[in-house]
C-alpha cells in the first residue's frame, strides 16, 4: 500500500541523493545499490519526528534495520 507518507518519503530519498550524495547517515560509508537506499528519520517517525527533510538522512538498508526506532 502507497501511502501518503511513503510517497513524500520518496520525494525526500531523491532530494537528498541530489543535496548530499549517496553517503548513509549513521556508518558514514557509500551507499553502492539503490536496492541498499533508505531515508533513515533521525528522530523516528514512530517517537513523534515530523517526515520533513531537515528529519531525514540517507542509509544502508541494514543500517537503517539496526537503528530501528532508537534516536
Ligand atoms: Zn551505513
Amino acid at each position: 500500500m502507497v501511502t501518503k507518507t511513503s510517497r513524500k518519503t520518496t520525494k525526500i530519498k531523491l532530494q537528498l541523493l541530489w543535496e548530499r550524495g549517496k553517503k548513509c547517515g549513521i556508518c558514514g560509508g557509500e551507499i553502492t545499490s539503490f536496492d541498499d537506499l533508505t531515508v533513515d528519520h533521525i528522530f523516528p517517525i514512530a517517537r513523534g519526528g515530523k517526515n520533513v527533510i531537515e528529519n531525514c538522512q540517507l542509509a544502508h538498508k541494514k543500517c537503517n534495520v539496526i537503528k530501528g526506532d532508537k534516536i
